[in-house]
């Protein structure tokens, strides 16, 4: 197979760019990696992420503004300052640096090679680094098409947004290799199981997509994380699992996927798949002293309390554990537990398939607790009453609520079904119930908010359509000090026009692109003219949030984990 051009690439960049149809992204891609090799769709996967490395791998670009011009200013002969100039008129230096090579024919780079440059740049730290970054990338700049510059600019500032979701990625390898999406389930699989876009397509090329059907879990690659449906009533559970429950604490903190690896390193994984080892260095002494295998996968809940009463302590106090500097300090300021509830991996054994059940097993005779890692409370109920009162005991010491598990169901990596079932507190007294949301666009505020946003318009997710909703404007919620944070949070997302994957009916004075994730309480779904959740199935109009009300952002997720068009819908119609 000869080597494929980046130019090539750079065409496909330029046709999802002006798609916002999931299918048509599919055709476009899926003839794409029809004729490329193994090794060279594996990198084409990344960079159509806008990524150069799976997301847990934490090598990221992301240069700032001024470095970038400064080396489109080399690359063309102009001044930083000139550069920037035409930045403020055209409002993306991608344009920019497109304008600015006009007809330059440039050698053609292969797509490996631009992508090593990347690394590269993206690996550059240190004294001097800044301007070694310049060099090299003004040194592409020249030497490529003005189409190829456009995107290797994108790149580097980490704005590519082709809109191009996993599960549309997906797909088109399906049809790429077999002519028909039907494949994607098995590809799904493997991504949920080995988390990286890459490694799955660079697998299914090299040895074709049922071989995938075998994706195991490795010790220090995140599994992406079972997740759970809700219910407003403890009645409702019978609709939704036949046979035993494993009725466990709902613990009110982060979740955490720990692995130790043969080598003893232990690596800790947020659910979004950020390595936040650094941050818990009292998590990782907890598991050496108590692990009794060589190599495994676990899940668990950190969460803060108070060592005088042992009282758990809410996800606020957990979040000022989140941070790179005085971590020492706050090991003994915020000291933590770790409640373990899953194990997924054991000494070369894949649990995900063995029932929960098995895998509590595993995880009692794989530990002992200690200080710090205890298991997660939990009974095997049998009745509705013996469920209640577990519920109840478990607010008493500070739980959210509980869980609730199909004591016979596997691990389904990267799926949220009815095996694992959350029943909160606020379900309980049925004060409203609670949405992740992602911010999409804002209005200016006025009076006590001039010089921040007034309200932010937040929508749900659509997996399957790769598009997000609008669902409600939040005003309401926020304390003096969120408000002044508004426009540091979110102006970093700002973008010149409403995102191409935004379906909403809502004018906006600013558009976001969605990325920043809070959960929203609101009184109740109505039908509004402008929202659009689920406008397809309700025809009069979309869902919309009434009387919406900020509770707190959601770091932890990404705007692919917010609510669900669908989870929405079936609210509704309950
Ligand atoms: P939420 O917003 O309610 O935290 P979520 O979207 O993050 O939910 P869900 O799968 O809906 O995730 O709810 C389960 C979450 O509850 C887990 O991600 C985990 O962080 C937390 N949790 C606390 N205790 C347990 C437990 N015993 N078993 C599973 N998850 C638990």
């Amino acid at each position: 197979m000869p080597e494929t051009t980046f130019r090539r690439l750079a065409e496909v960049f330029s046709l999802l760019e002006k798609t916002s149809s999931s299918l048509a992204m599919i055709d476009i891609l899926s003839e794409f990696f029809k004729k490329i090799s193994p090794k060279e769709a594996k990198i084409s996967a990344y960079l159509i992420s806008g990524e150069i490395s799976p997301s847990y791998a934490n090598l990221e670009l992301g240069l700032a503004k001024k470095l970038v011009a400064k080396a489109i200013g080399k690359a063309t002969n102009k001044t930083q300052t000139e550069v920037e100039k035409l930045l403020h008129k055209k409002g993306d230096l991608g344009i920019v640096v497109e304008d600015l090579l006009e007809t330059q024919k440039g050698r053609k780079y292969s797509i490996e090679e631009v992508f090593e440059e990347l690394k590269k740049i993206a690996k550059l730290s240190g004294e001097g680094s800044q301007e070694e970054k310049i060099n090299l990338l003004a040194n592409l700049i020249k030497n490529v098409s003005p189409l190829e510059a456009k995107y290797i600019v994108r790149l580097v500032l980490g704005i590519l947004r082709l809109g191009v979701g996993e599960m549309t990625f997906l797909y088109s390898i399906s049809k790429a290799l077999t002519g028909t999406k039907e494949k994607k389930k098995i590809l799904e699989y493997a991504f949920n199981v080995l988390s990286d876009l890459g490694e799955v397509t660079f697998q299914a090329l090299e040895k074709g997509i049922e071989n995938l059907k075998n994706a195991k879990p490795v010790a220090g690659i995140p599994i992406r994380m079972m997740l759970a449906q809700r219910i407003k009533d403890l009645k409702e559970i019978k609709e939704h699992i036949n046979g035993k429950i494993s009725v466990e604490y709902k613990y009110d903190g982060e979740r955490i996927q720990a692995h130790v690896k043969k080598d003893k390193e232990i690596i800790l994984f947020s659910r979004n798949h950020e390595n936040i080892t650094s941050q818990f260095p009292d998590v990782i002494g907890g598991i050496k002293g108590t692990f009794k295998g060589k190599e495994t996968i676990i899940e668990g809940e950190v969460v803060a309390l108070d060592l005088k009463t042992e009282k758990l302590l809410d996800f606020q106090t957990l979040m000022t554990r989140r941070r790179k500097y005085n971590v020492k300090e706050y090991i003994k300021k915020v000291p933590i537990r770790y409640f373990l509830f899953d194990i997924l991996y054991l000494d070369g054994k894949p649990l995900l398939q063995e029932n929960l059940l098995k895998r509590k097993k595993f995880l009692e005779e794989a530990f002992v607790e200690n200080e710090l890692v205890k298991f997660a409370k939990y009974i095997i109920s049998e009745s509705e009453e013996e469920t209640e009162e577990f519920f109840l005991e478990a607010i008493k010491n500070g739980a959210e609520g509980i869980m609730i598990k199909d004591a016979n169901s596997i691990y389904q990596a990267g799926i949220r079904g009815w095996n694992w079932i959350k029943y909160k507190k606020d379900y309980h007294q049925e004060i409203t119930d609670t949405f992740d949301l992602v911010v999409i666009g804002a209005n200016y505020g006025s009076g006590k908010r001039a010089g921040t946003f007034g309200s932010l318009l937040v929508a749900a997710f659509d997996q399957n359509k790769n598009k997000f909703y609008s669902f409600t404007k939040v005003g309401a919620g926020f304390t003096d000090d969120d408000l002044k944070n508004l426009p540091k949070i979110l102006n970093p997302f700002k973008i010149p026009q409403k995102y191409k994957m935004v379906e909403t009916g809502m004018e906006a004075d600013v558009w976001f692109e969605p990325k920043i994730v809070m959960e929203v309480a609101g009184a109740d779904i109505t039908i509004s003219p402008v929202h659009t959740v689920a406008k397809d199935k309700i025809k009069k109009g979309g869902l919309a949030l009434r009387f919406p009300r900020f509770i707190r952002w959601r770091e932890d997720k990404k705007s692919e984990d917010a609510t669900t068009v669908e989870e929405i819908y079936q609210m509704y119609k309950k």
